[in-house]
């Protein structure tokens, strides 16, 4: 039933829903409804019309989401009402690849206490905190950070060596009291896993049962949804197209991040189409590249569609092990250049690799750009937290309140 309410939140920004309606996208009878809005009530938005009311809806005020999301360079936080929207803008800092995670965690510990004292909250409004990381994390033990490889992945292999990362947030958070979100209102996992479940929530993924999600920004990454539901298979790793090798040459290079040879990543990530032409990757030099590789006679056009001919090959041989019906190019360099890529470089790419019957069915749902260029992840992952978490934290805060 709540959910039923928050994904009309998402589709229609907090519209309120008639009883008839809730009834059908709840799966439950009019009678049910009507119980579930009186057991709520008090938490969920004041009605029309008293007990007589014929809508229903949450009232997005009533407490916040958190998300936090670490990358090789940055640190973000971002708080949203019920419904997702932000209450400000982002909060940023910059941060190195070698920063000590410990630091990092102290870091991002000390910007969520910022923000909520700027929003004028505290953390038994908290909802929940969903962490995402540019890294596998671990289903089998909650919170735990895979490296790809220990030897090779020296930035994040310290993070492995922390066990549950949700701990450690929790514990730099010192929340007290007995309404403070514990250790299991905490999530973690992949910026590629938390930006598929928000684009099947709120983006061109909604409904799909079958999909694949690219993260294609200075890494590459994917999130795969299999039967309407985010696959991280079975430790975590499902979906690292990035580490997938395309060339085994004498000109394959390593890839520092994985250890082995020729990944997609070391040629077609947007540090590595950007590094080809001599820069670093940032988002004003995505934005020049963008500007240059309109003119076809460029080299910016040429090692674009060189490094997105290469992903629409990796991208092809998922659709034979998917078969999705739909795939949605995101990450802050897939969103910018998703125009020039998506009949030119990459479709070539799909179709050099891919069989005719497989790239008829993506076609059906069809291939789309991301709907957020940035904060994709930690938009994801207030959604997951607001999705797993929020009927019970309504539940709670409703039996407090008789
Ligand atoms: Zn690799």
């Amino acid at each position: 039933m709540v959910r039923a309410l928050l994904q009309s939140g998402f589709d229609q920004g907090g519209k309120a829903l008639t009883l008839a309606q809730a009834a059908r996208q709840a799966s439950l009878s009019r009678p049910s409804v009507v119980t579930v809005r009186e057991q709520l009530r008090s938490v969920l938005a004041p009605g029309d019309g008293g007990e007589s009311s014929q809508t229903i809806s949450l009232d997005p005020d009533r407490g916040l989401a958190i998300g936090v999301e670490v990358r090789q360079d940055e640190l973000t936080v971002l708080l949203t009402d019920l419904l997702g929207m932000p209450l400000g803008e982002p909060s940023q800092e910059g941060k190195s690849l070698e920063e000590d995670p410990r630091i990092t965690l102290d870091r991002a510990a000390a910007l969520v206490e910022r923000c909520l004292g700027e929003a004028g909250r505290n953390s038994e409004d908290v909802v929940g905190l969903g962490l995402s990381l540019a890294h596998p994390v671990d289903p089998r033990h909650s919170g735990m950070v895979r490296a790809l490889n220990m030897t090779e992945d020296n930035a994040w292999h310290l993070w492995e060596g922390l066990g549950d990362i949700r701990q450690q947030l929790r514990q730099r958070l010192r929340w007290s009291g007995s309404q403070a979100p514990g250790l299991e209102h905490f999530i973690a996992d992949n910026d590629a896993n938390f930006s598929a479940f928000g684009e099947s929530r709120w983006g061109s993924l909604r409904g799909m049962q079958h999909a694949l999600y690219l993260h294609w920004a200075d890494g590459i990454g994917s999130g795969l949804i299999v039967r309407g539901e985010v696959d991280p298979g079975v430790g975590g790793v499902a979906g690292a197209i990035g580490h997938m090798s395309v060339s085994d040459g004498p000109d394959a290079m390593r890839c520092p991040r994985c250890g082995l040879s020729g990944c997609l990543e070391t040629v077609a990530s947007g540090r590595a189409i950007l590094l080809s032409l001599g820069r670093e990757y940032s988002l004003g030099g995505l934005d020049e590249l963008v500007a240059e590789a309109t003119d076809p006679d460029s080299a910016a056009f040429h090692s674009l569609q060189a490094g997105a001919f290469q992903l629409g090959r990796v991208l092809g041989t998922c659709l034979h092990i998917l078969n999705p019906e739909a795939i949605v190019i995101g990450g802050a360099f897939g969103h910018s250049v998703f125009d020039l890529v998506r009949n030119d470089g990459l479709e070539q790419g799909l179709r050099h690799q891919a069989v005719p019957s497989a790239l008829d069915d993506v076609n059906v749902g069809g291939i789309h750009r991301s709907r957020f260029r940035t904060h994709t992840a930690v938009r994801g992952a207030i959604t997951r937290v607001l999705w797993e978490l929020l009927p019970g934290f309504l539940c709670r805060k409703a039996e407090q309140a008789t």
